[in-house]
């Protein structure tokens, strides 16, 4: 195969060699239900304990505050349909806002629909980021929660986590955020931040895929998401996934250890793709926060052309990247995040996000930044809107 360049680790990233190798034994050797009462039994028993203890230290939780689900989406779809089960005698108000994941997003549309609620989406700025004093101004007598995503997954906007959290404990409503993608890259303490719960997934930093947690802040009246067995603290039923889980635990412990580093390297070759973007290819514009932005993230949008032709052209050439498409399968309606930041329509469609890793080199973005600026040039030399530009700019 030709070599490939990976550019969309916030869709999902490699499993690590050494997280793989650290499940194995779990799927072929010791593969005892942790629930039985044999020896045998016990070393899966213990590699949940070890992993759940690895992940707690990463946030400054307890060991017993930590959740095994199914990934990010299962996680928060928990915290808010159980937080919403288990407070509606105090008030039946969330308040969230429009640039979460659709895992959020959709669940208050359920929660609205199908349950009472009353959601408050509030409005973020140009560069997405959510104003605290907009947090505090909504809340009401009745309201429950709030939710607010740590760092947004398009746009790459790392969100005031610890004014929000104040404010939160300041009015005694319980705070959730969506940290699958903040996790492992910025540092997190439940504590400092006052988080009540979080939601995280593995594959999203290194580790393996449909393994994930909820932290859940001990004396939080959260209900049983998965009615059944006595797992999870009787919360979350189901034998354990243990090898996903152990694969989690050393995952989480790999990537809380190698932050500093990794993430000051990725910041480099950030900057240098969005440089070189900026000051060889017009018309186009950084989409989210240039300063409170995930190490990773790269997204823009060019005027006059479609992103899904950018990305067609760009896997030509081996280069995997995502577009600013709600959904790039398919859909064409362009994201929400993009038009809760004021892109328009049109400059929503030419949109590009790539998410680079701590493998990816400056040699990387060096060729995917030659290559896209004659990809950009030439959909431009195709596109009727960009001849009409420049017809009407002769004119003035
Ligand atoms: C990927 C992602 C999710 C969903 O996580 P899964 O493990 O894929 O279910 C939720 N929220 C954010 C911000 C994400 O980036």
């Amino acid at each position: 195969m030709e070599k490939m360049i990976y550019l969309d680790n916030a869709a999902t990233t490699k499993t690590a060699p050494e997280v793989v190798e650290a499940m194995l034994p779990y799927f072929s050797e010791a593969y005892g239900n942790p629930s039985s009462i044999y020896s045998f039994a016990g070393k899966s028993k213990a590699a949940l304990d070890a992993a759940r203890q690895q992940i707690a230290d990463t946030l400054g939780a307890k060991r017993e505050e930590i959740y095994f689900t199914a990934g990010g989406s299962e996680s928060d779809n928990w915290a808010l349909k159980a937080a919403f089960e288990a407070y509606k005698q105090k008030g039946n108000h969330i308040i969230t806002t429009k640039i979460e994941h659709h895992a959020i997003l959709h669940t208050c549309e359920y929660l609205e629909k199908m349950r009472g609620a009353r959601i408050t989406y509030l409005d973020v700025d140009e560069n997405g980021l959510v104003n605290p004093a907009d947090v505090e101004a909504a809340i009401t007598p009745e309201t429950i929660l709030i939710s607010i995503m740590a760092a947004n997954n398009e746009i790459g906007t790392i969100e005031p986590v610890r004014e929000i959290g104040e404010i939160a404990s300041r009015h005694q409503v319980l705070f959730h955020t969506d940290a699958v993608q903040a996790y492992c890259q910025i540092p997190m303490n439940v504590d400092d931040m006052k988080i009540d719960m979080l939601s995280s997934s593995a594959h999203k930093i290194n580790g393996p895929k449909g393994i994930g947690f909820l932290y859940i802040r001990k004396g939080v009246k959260i209900r049983s998401f998965i009615h059944g067995g006595a797992q999870e603290r009787k919360r979350r039923a189901g034998t354990e996934n243990v090898p996903g889980i152990v694969g989690y635990g050393v995952a989480a412990q790999r990537a809380f250890t190698s932050m500093k580093e990794r993430t000051e390297k990725e910041i480099q070759v950030r900057d240098h793709l969005i440089s070189r973007i900026r000051n060889e290819i017009p018309n186009c514009r950084l989409n989210g926060d240039p300063v409170k932005r995930l190490p990773n993230n790269v997204n823009v949008s060019f005027d006059f052309i479609e992103g899904e032709s950018v990305l067609l052209m760009l896997d030509g050439l081996g280069v995997c990247a995502s577009s600013g498409s709600a959904c790039t399968s398919g859909s064409l309606d362009p994201s929400h995040v993009l038009l809760a930041i004021g892109v328009p329509h049109e400059k929503a469609n030419g949109t590009l996000r790539m998410t680079i890793s701590d493998e990816t080199s400056m040699e990387d973005v060096d060729f995917v930044a030659d290559h896209l600026k004659k990809i950009v040039e030439r959909l431009r030399d195709m596109s009727p809107l960009y001849q009409d530009f420049l017809k009407k700019n002769k004119n003035v």
